[in-house]
């Protein structure tokens, strides 16, 4: 292991020495009522990273309790994102649900002790009674109920027998305990909800707070691990296993922060909102902060488990830059992927002078990254650049091509321009151009200085497609709502021109641009007829003060 050691490590390290578990057993356990996003995805590296670093195993469990918002289209996100973030669930994916019949058998060993009550006031008198921070609460009356009355009710509850809120169970711990979750938490209520897995089957349904830690238990789960916001929640979590006096070893809860990325929004809640408004295209919309998002949009599972790596796993809730998120896929695709050329914008540039055509050979990878493999652009004397490339009454230092001062074209030739042609609006159409055929780039004996080299692709061979740019979803830091949402988060560019490599040799699914960013080959929409991509990320961090 490595030296640092975070607090969760050091814990498993403590509990294996002092033989308190045989094996290291951890469980990734979801609600699957929506895909699942980056914070996620920390979580996913924390329990199967651990997990197999200590030679043991990770559980992926639906924590399935709650009817009304759940469904198997999350399930399966939930699973791919697992697997593609590189991780193994050891045999079929958990359910909460598949355990409704022991947890309710536990729940009747409960009643029998004396610890659980059938609890029959309304919603308002369980709130007024619940007491407050420096007011202790009052038992319900129901709570003096026998034993056998408790049995009875509860089986009734199950049988169907009540309608929603008339009644619940509750433990019968401590009204005027200093943590309120100890004031007789609920551990069921009755919803007549359809289940997407156990169908019509159960009525009533266990609460969070004691389907999870019992579930944790059913599988041998050996370490707890959840986010802070369930600290309060532990005693409860303890106070269940200690109550029904289990066979050890029992898991243990521990909490870490959760994970917060500023300009984007990150609750299964909001998103969803976004793809049923229609302000995104669907959960996997490559704005999303989502991991299909994040695929779709060309994000390399590395590049993410590099990033929850990086930002450690601490005790106290804190946000991250989302600059950090797209360090990680540059410095990623930086080693990895073909350059090629495109152009976005682009203008005419004839050659006056030069005659017939020729390949130019160029490597795909700078000199610094260790990869090899190169490919051939056709050049001739019609080739596209960047508009933005020309500029007619250049501000100071524009190093681009203008009336005066001459541009290499990356690879080949230096151009100098003669002659611009407008249309009836003035806008420019054509750039007339002469080259230097001394200038080859490595071969260059023409003795002119230029000031920068530019992207370009030849005006015949290249290729039409469409590009997607994207953008942050969110225009401020700590968005709140749909009018925090960035309107040009998405702009589509119908007639980027690729050299032809890009879709002829298919170098690879992922490419940078030169000098525009990392584009991906979007998954679902491209085609041959109609190639499309997606920016994953720009060059450098354009949004930096
Ligand atoms: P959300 O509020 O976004 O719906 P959740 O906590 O309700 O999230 P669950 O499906 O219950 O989502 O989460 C499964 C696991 O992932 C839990 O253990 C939870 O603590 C963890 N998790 C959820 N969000 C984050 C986050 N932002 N950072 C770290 N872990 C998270
Ligand atoms: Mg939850
Ligand atoms: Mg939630």
């Amino acid at each position: 292991m490595s030296e640092n050691k975070d607090f969760l490590r050091t814990i498993v390290e403590k509990d294996l020495k002092s033989n308190k578990y045989k094996e290291i057993i951890t469980r990734f356990p979801p609600e699957p009522n929506g895909f699942p996003h980056i914070g996620h995805a920390k979580s996913i590296c924390i329990n199967f990273g651990i997990a197999k670093d200590y030679n043991g195993y990770c559980n992926l469990r639906m924590d399935d309790t709650n009817p009304t918002t759940e469904d198997t289209k999350y399930v399966e996100a939930l699973k791919d994102a697992v697997q593609w973030l590189g991780f193994e669930w050891k045999g079929e994916v958990k359910h909460t649900s598949d355990y409704f019949p022991k947890i309710y058998e536990y729940a009747i060993k409960l009643i029998k002790m004396g610890k659980a009550y059938v609890d029959s006031i309304s919603e308002e008198q369980m709130k007024e009674y619940r007491g407050t921070v420096t007011e202790p609460g009052k038992r319900s009356q129901f709570a003096n109920r026998t034993i056998e009355e408790n049995l009875e009710l509860f089986e009734k509850m199950k049988n169907g027998e009540f309608k929603d809120g008339e009644h619940v169970l509750r433990a019968k711990i401590d009204m005027s305990a200093a943590n309120m979750k100890l004031r007789d938490p609920l551990l069921y209520r009755i919803r007549h909800a359809h289940h997407f897995r156990t169908g019509d089957e159960w009525c009533i349904y266990p609460m969070y707070d004691f389907a999870h830690c019992l579930s944790d238990y059913i599988e041998g789960v050996s370490h707890s691990i959840c986010t802070l916001e369930f600290e309060n929640n532990r005693d409860i979590y303890d106070w269940v296993l200690d109550a029904l006096e289990l066979e050890p070893p029992r898991p243990y809860q521990h909490e870490f922060a959760r994970l917060g990325i500023n300009y984007t929004v990150m609750s299964k809640r909001k998103l969803l909102e976004l793809v049923n408004g229609n302000y995104v295209n669907g959960w996997d919309d490559p704005r999303m902060p989502t991991i299909a998002g994040y695929k779709r949009r060309g994000y390399t599972p590395e590049s993410i488990l590099n990033f929850c790596e990086q930002i450690g796993i601490a005790k106290a809730n804190s946000m991250v830059d989302v600059s950090q998120l797209e360090f990680c896929i540059r410095d990623d695709l930086n080693k990895k992927v073909p350059r090629v050329m495109c152009v976005l914008d682009p203008i005419k540039v004839t050659i006056e002078n030069y005659e017939g055509r020729e390949e130019i050979k160029a490597s795909y990878y700078p000199h610094d990254v260790p990869k090899e493999g190169s490919r051939k652009i056709p050049f001739s004397n019609e080739v596209y650049i960047e508009r933005e490339d020309f500029s007619e009454n250049p501000v100071k230092g524009y190093n681009r091509l203008t009336l005066e001062q001459p541009v290499r074209l990356r690879y080949a030739y230096i151009i100098t321009c003669k002659e611009i042609k407008k249309d009836a609006n003035g806008n420019i159409i054509e750039i007339i151009a002469t080259y230097n055929p001394n200038s080859k780039s490595g071969h260059d004996t023409s003795g002119i200085k230029v000031k920068s080299a530019i992207h370009w692709v030849d005006a015949k061979e290249s290729k039409k497609v469409e590009v997607r740019l994207y953008d942050r979803l969110y225009k401020n830091e700590a968005p709140q709502d749909i009018e925090d949402l960035n309107p040009n988060s998405l702009s589509i560019i119908k007639d980027a021109l690729v050299e032809p490599a890009v879709i002829t040799q298919k170098a690879d699914e992922r490419f940078q641009f030169e000098r525009q960013g990392y584009f991906y080959a979007d998954p679902i929409d491209y085609t041959d007829e109609k190639p499309v991509f997606n920016k994953i990320v720009s060059l450098k961090d354009s949004w930096a003060k």
